[in-house]
């Protein structure tokens, strides 16, 4: 009878040992600031290097659109999201079509890599939150319109596969 009650008291003193260490883990997660906010009212500054969503490009000079309907992207892309069809011109071919399904997007960013006019870009926000699937099938007229609302990213393909040449020989 002793040793039951000498065994009560130490599941008693476990107990209190417990609730008395989680509620020192609450209370001092109740005095912390907290790390999340009433977005979209207020919106988080994106680190300098943040890459988001997709977007196509005019070139700043001309006004023109920057694609040549190459399909590069749409090769490249894992999931198969991007599908473009060509438009042969005189001068230089377009675009005739260019969608993007991009709520089956990876952000790899391989069809930035491979765009060999910088047509399509990263920008430096992701904020396209929506709760109908069918808004997240980009066509091209979107995906400029995406290209002047937000900021672009430094990352073009020009300057990733810059990164990634071989570091040149030294002369001797
Ligand atoms: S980021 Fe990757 S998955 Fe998304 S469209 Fe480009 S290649 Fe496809
Ligand atoms: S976005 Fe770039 S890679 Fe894709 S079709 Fe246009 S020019 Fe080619």
């Amino acid at each position: 009878m002793a040793r039951n009650g000498a065994s009560f008291l130490a599941e008693v003193g476990h107990l209190t040992a417990a609730v008395g260490k989680t509620m020192g883990v609450t209370l001092r997660n109740f005095l912390r600031r907290p790390v999340t906010i009433h977005y979209p009212d207020v919106k988080r500054e994106y680190p300098e290097r943040f890459r988001g969503l997709l977007a196509l490009t005019y070139d700043t000079e001309t006004g023109e659109e920057n694609c040549i309907g190459c399909r590069l992207c749409e090769y490249i892309c894992p999931p198969q999201v991007i599908g473009v069809e060509m438009l042969k011109g005189e001068k230089r071919n377009y675009a005739k079509t260019f969608t993007l399904e991009l709520y089956a997007c990876e952000y790899c960013e391989l069809c930035v890599q491979v765009c060999p006019t910088d047509a399509i870009v990263m920008m430096r926000s992701v904020d396209l939150a929506t709760a109908d699937r069918r808004e997240l099938l980009l066509d091209k007229d979107r995906l400029h319109e995406l290209g002047l609302r937000y900021e672009p990213s430094w990352a073009t393909g020009t300057k990733l596969r810059g990164m990634q040449a071989p570091p040149k020989v030294a002369r001797e």
